[in-house]
Formats: C-alpha cells, structure tokens, sequence
C-alpha cells in the first residue's frame, strides 16, 4: 500500500499503546496475558488500513486478532480504524516486518494466519519477497498451532498460481479454492479496502485455505 509518509504517525502510534502492542517481543509465548483470555489467536501479514482485521475483531468477539503492518503512515490509518470502532478488546496491532514474526510469535501461539492482497512482486527475481514463498511458509508453521492453516485472498492471478504451487509444493493440504469468491457469496466474508476497490472494478477475487500437515 503506497501512501505519503506522515511524519505524525510514530507519535500517534507511541499514544495509542490500547491498540498498538509497544514492545510486542515481551509477549512471545504469552499474548494470552495480553489479551486477558485463553481464545484463539488469529494474526493478518500486511493489515494495511485494518478494514479487515477491526471487521473481523468486531465481528468475532471470542476470538483475538492481531494486525500486522509494516509501514507507520498505513498502520496509523489501521488504528484509526480500530479507534473509531471503539478501540474492541480483541484487536491490537504490530508495527513490525512479517519476515521477523519468530521475534514476536513462539510455536503454537498462532491459531491462524490471513495474507490479504499481499504485495505481488512479480518479477522472478523477488519471488522471495512474496509472503507465499517457501521461506515465509517456514516462517508462518513455525509460529502456528500444528495443522494450523492459512487463509489468502487476492486479485491477482500469477501471485494466486504461484501461491498454489507453494503451498502445495511445501507439503501443504489445499482445503478449500475459490475462482470467484464473491460469486459463492459466502455470508462471513469481510472485505478489505483491496478487495473492495478490485471488486468494484469486476475482477474476480480468489482465495485459498491452505493447512499445514503435521
Ligand atoms: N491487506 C490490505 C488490503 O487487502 O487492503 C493491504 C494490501 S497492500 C497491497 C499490502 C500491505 O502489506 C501493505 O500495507 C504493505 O505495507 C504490507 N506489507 C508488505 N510486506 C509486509 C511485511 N513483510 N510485513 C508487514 N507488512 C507488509
């Protein structure tokens, strides 16, 4: 997500530690203390704005959720967003780079992961960067419960191709596969800002639920 860089935004997160977890590496092994509940915890790559994971935290209340986000300027929309929903007891938010969720998530702190409209990287030379690559998978099992699974949504078709292949290559079990997710109307589906501005446009959205196998 490209935005203008606002300078503000280190100071608004630093004053809103109720959403924004300040030093989230004190909480490996026991985001269960955090949240003050022994639910399930379900984190999202690459938040962006947080349409996604406050709809989802407002939605779920038995269920903890975490966003996270790499950029200050778009996490600062994201909790923004989670203000303006009343700040829910479920939801926080980590301004960190998902490549290091080892520094912050233990194995089996991690109920599921959501990748939503990630980044595509498309040429060859970058397929590390996508967060379907075999080094992310790694990443994501080492954190998640076993037979934990992953949840992707995305418009665009190579990084979808290629995210089947990962996965499956990986050793993971394909459990469900849209085309056209809108299409299958699923009731509890919750849009992010991506998927609303693709949609509009009429492109299919595809989606994947992938499990790990222990
Ligand atoms: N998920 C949102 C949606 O569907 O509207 C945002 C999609 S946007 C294309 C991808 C987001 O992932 C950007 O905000 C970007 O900063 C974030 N991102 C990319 N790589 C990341 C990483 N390694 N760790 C955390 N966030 C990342």
């Amino acid at each position: 997500m490209r935005l203008r860089n606002n300078p503000n935004a280190p100071q608004f997160l630093d004053a809103h530690p109720e959403i924004v977890v300040q030093n989230p590496e004190n909480y490996r092994g026991r985001w269960n203390e955090l949240f003050g509940n022994d639910h399930p915890l379900h984190i999202e790559v690459g938040t962006g704005k947080g349409q996604f994971v406050t709809g989802m935290a407002l939605a779920n209340p038995e269920v903890n959720y975490i966003g996270i986000e790499l950029f200050d300027s778009v996490m600062m929309k994201a909790c923004e967003k989670a203000l303006d929903a009343g700040s829910p007891s479920n939801l926080r938010l980590l301004r960190v780079n998902g490549a290091d969720l080892e520094k912050y998530f233990a194995k089996n702190d991690v109920d599921r992961l959501y990748l939503n409209f990630s980044d595509p990287w498309p040429k060859s030379r970058h397929a590390k960067r996508r967060l379907t690559h075999e080094g992310f998978l790694k990443l994501y099992e080492a954190v998640l419960v076993d037979n934990g699974e992953i949840h992707f949504k995305t418009d665009n078709r190579g990084l979808f191709e290629y995210s089947l292949i990962s996965m499956t290559d990986y050793g993971m079990k394909l459990k469900l596969v849209s085309l056209d997710l809108h299409a299958d109307n699923p009731a509890d589906n919750i849009m992010t800002e991506y998927e609303e501005k693709f949609s509009a446009k009429g492109q299919p959205i595809y989606r994947v639920e992938a499990q790990f196998i222990t």
